[in-house]
């Protein structure tokens, strides 16, 4: 499972698509944390591709869009 589908599963969507309207109307965009061990999810700016990670203290966070290839 990639973390762009791990991120659908946790915020409830059934694909890609849905969450991306979602966030095109709200603008803002759920991101999740890119390490291997890591699930924290987040809500950031839709072009968030190093947010950082409460759980990590790292900068790994990457919103949906940035994971989708869409920003
Ligand atoms: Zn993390």
């Amino acid at each position: 499972m990639t973390k762009l589908q791990k991120l659908l599963e946790i915020e409830g969507y059934t694909n890609v698509t849905e969450l991306l309207a979602a966030c095109i109307t709200d603008s803002v965009s759920p991101a999740i944390c890119c390490n291997p061990d890591c699930n924290y999810t987040a809500e950031m700016e839709p072009d968030q591709d190093r947010g950082f990670c409460e759980e990590c203290r790292t900068n790994s966070m990457k919103s949906a869009l940035v994971l989708a290839g869409v920003i």
